[in-house]
């Protein structure tokens, strides 16, 4: 059995199309069941449902052979935890954004930053925003959030967030202004380095037909 870790949303969308290039068709749709487990219609692969965050964790430890999880979520994973038992052989061009720094449009960032002040900076991405800003030499107060950034800045809790842009709608709705892109950010398809020992045959076959059907 092959098990292959997914989370809900966009990824798991985008994930649809590489499997069909593996002859893989997830039988049951996730918006519409409350199942965790999704079977496939082939019988030695199973789709595994959990939050965009956990996929290294499942993956590292074995709960799942194989998963696809963003740039952002691999770098914070390896941050706290290191990238042990973990092996990225691909990046499937899905799920693509950009991280960038956003600050409140009447905020001077350069300004700041010339000035050298200490810059309060709200982010759920503590280890890109630190290492973000210790390149740049830019003292930060780094704030950890879960959600909502956009809000940071907004109620004076923070000077600036690092967080996920595609289109930059939502920065726009509250107000914020894009002042830097700090990485390109797009998915990958992460290996358990025991299993990819273990189940050679099966995971070299669905790396290299995912591979095939990676879009441009
Ligand atoms: P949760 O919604 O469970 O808190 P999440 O917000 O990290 O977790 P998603 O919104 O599904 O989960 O995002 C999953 C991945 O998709 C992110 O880790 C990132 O790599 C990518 N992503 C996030 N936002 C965007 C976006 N606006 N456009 C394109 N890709 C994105
Ligand atoms: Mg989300």
């Amino acid at each position: 059995m092959i098990t292959l870790a997914l989370s809900k949303g966009r990824i798991f969308e985008e994930t649809l199309p590489l499997l069909a290039a593996a002859g893989i068709q997830v039988t049951e749709d996730p918006e519409k069941s409350r199942k965790l487990i999704l079977p496939t219609n082939r019988e030695d692969v199973r789709v595994v449902l959990v939050r965009a965050t956990d996929v290294p964790t499942y993956v590292a430890h074995g709960g799942a052979d194989i998963g696809v999880a963003g740039k952002d979520v691999l770098i914070e994973h390896a941050g706290e935890e290191g990238d042990a038992g973990l092996y990225q052989p691909l990046d499937l061009n899905i799920a693509k954004c950009r991280m960038s720094v956003a600050v409140r449009a009447d905020f001077d960032y350069e300004a700041a930053v010339k000035q050298g002040s200490r810059i309060r900076v709200a982010t759920k991405y503590t280890t890109i925003a630190r290492q973000h800003f210790a390149d740049k030499g830019v003292h930060v107060d780094l704030i950890k959030l879960y959600g909502s950034m956009e809000l940071a800045p907004l109620t004076g809790l923070a000077d600036a967030i690092v967080d996920l842009v595609s289109t930059g709608s939502t920065l726009k709705a509250n107000k914020l202004v894009e002042v830097e892109q700090i990485m390109q950010i797009s998915s990958r398809l992460v290996v358990n380095q025991a299993a990819l020992k273990l189940k050679r045959e099966p995971i070299r076959a669905l790396i290299q037909a995912f591979e095939s059907a990676i879009p441009k």
